[in-house]
């Protein structure tokens, strides 16, 4: 058995107990629901298919932004410059031959009570159900002087796409000499260890192409995602060119100005050439349109199915959600999607949600050719997430080059099969 199906069997593997063999099939393929769904990325593109695939004759409908998606998953690998963008884009063409009805278009506004999503152009969609995947949004000025001119020359390159573009030219640019810093916000934001995957690559682009210079982290937490293997890894390869500053050693950033690129903490300053603000996030603004965000900006469900705790008809899945102890992260996107769909197919069906485990793997790339992993399965019985005792785990410290190199090779074939997952 290839790598690449084992991948496919967890993601699938995970849904087993749903109770989908149970389902009255013959109501299911019947039903004629208009079912909508706001976010056409790893979340709301595999929610869709997912649908469509359970009730053929459900009128789905997808509202997405952009023309093309752009991923995040690997999205630092083309910051260090080891993968082009164009790698990252997926388009809909499978979904609308599917027969899933893609709107290319921002959706503004969401009325709950009477069921009905409305478009940039004005557009009304009236729903049966609707689906929310919206991802993140930046809590501008969160950090004071953050905003979204000054994103333009502190790039987040949270979301892929242009943001990732500036990010890896201003690198480019940089004087071999010059310092980079980075800033990081506490939990909860998208893809806990993301931000320490970006180091390492950026350390290793530092290191083979501006060897005087450094990469300053300046973290708001003490402790992160694979914080010892992270810290094993830049030991090892990077010793020159990455320091760390958690939240005791004056690393939270308060404030920051883009006119003289400094970054300020309680106590001191930092200039640099290049800054990347990893920001402090929430669920995508259209989430608390909707009604579904709570004070947290986050939006509180149901596990079951991922319903909203705060609205009818309404579910919302992936980063937008308040799932811990899962992650945000595209695996799970991928897998409450799923969840989701067989959570609505049930309910147009009379049927109430059943409970089932679920996973989550993170890998991350310390060099272009290592790479790590962190695993958790969870439970979802009882109406509440729970971590599964003694289930998941972190790849091993000081292990061989080989298994640092397999993991690369499964972190690859995970994106193949999570991308097609989504767009086909
Ligand atoms: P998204 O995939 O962001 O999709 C949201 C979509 O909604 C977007 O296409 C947006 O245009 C659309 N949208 C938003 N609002 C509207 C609106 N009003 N109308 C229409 N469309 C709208 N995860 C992993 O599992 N593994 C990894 O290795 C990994 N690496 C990462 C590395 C980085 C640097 C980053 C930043 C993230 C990484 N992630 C990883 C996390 C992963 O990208 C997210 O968890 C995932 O994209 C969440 O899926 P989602 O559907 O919630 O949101």
């Amino acid at each position: 058995m290839t790598t690449s199906l084992n991948r496919r069997l967890l993601l699938q593997g995970a849904l087993a107990g749903t109770g989908l063999s149970i389902l009255p099939l013959q109501a299911l393929a019947q039903t004629r629901a208009a079912i909508v769904i706001i976010g056409g990325g790893f979340g709301g593109a595999t929610a869709a298919r997912m649908l469509k695939r359970l009730l053929p004759d459900a009128q789905v409908t997808l509202i997405e932004a952009s023309a093309r998606f752009t991923a995040c998953p690997f999205s630092n690998l083309v910051i260090a410059g080891i993968r082009p963008l164009a790698l990252q884009e997926f388009g809909y063409e499978t979904l609308q031959r599917e027969g899933i009805t893609v709107i290319n278009g921002s959706a503004t506004d969401i009325d709950a009570a009477s069921r009905a999503v409305t478009i940039e152009n004005d557009m009304v969609i009236p729903y049966d159900r609707l689906i929310l995947s919206p991802g993140i949004d930046v809590r501008w000025n969160a950090i004071e002087g953050y905003d979204e001119a000054a994103s333009r020359r502190l790039p987040h390159a949270w979301k892929a796409g242009a943001q990732t573009a500036l990010l890896r030219q201003q690198l480019e640019t940089l004087e071999n000499g010059q310092s980079v810093i980075m800033t990081i916000p506490p939990a909860p934001y998208r893809c806990p260890p993301g931000p320490y995957e970006r180091a390492s690559l950026i350390g290793h682009y530092l290191k083979t192409h501006k060897p005087a210079s450094k990469l300053i982290l300046l973290d708001g937490k003490d402790r992160f995602s694979k914080m010892d293997l992270f810290r094993e890894a830049w030991a090892e390869h990077y010793p020159d060119q990455i320091e760390w500053r958690g939240a005791s050693d004056d690393g939270t950033v308060r404030r920051v100005d883009p006119a003289t690129m400094t970054v300020f903490t309680d106590f001191e300053s930092h200039t640099a050439a290049a800054i990347n603000v990893i920001p402090p996030q929430k669920a995508g603004w259209i989430a608390e349109r909707a009604g579904v965000a709570d004070a947290t900006g986050w939006c509180p469900i149901n596990p079951l199915s991922f319903a909203s705790q705060l609205q009818p008809d309404i579910h919302v899945i992936g980063d937008a959600t308040i799932a811990a102890p899962m992650p945000k992260s595209a695996f799970s996107a991928n897998l409450q999607a799923k969840i989701c769909a067989i959570g609505v197919a049930r309910s147009l069906s009379g049927l109430l949600p059943a409970s089932t485990t679920l996973a989550n793997t993170c890998y991350s790339f310390t060099t272009p050719n290592k790479a790590i992993s962190i695993a958790g399965v969870y439970s979802n019985a009882a109406n509440q997430l729970q971590s599964i005792e003694g289930a998941g785990g972190v790849s091993p410290l000081g292990a061989a080059p080989s298994v640092r190199a397999a993991e690369t090779a499964e972190a690859t074939h995970w994106f193949e099969t999570i991308t097609q997952e989504a767009f086909g």
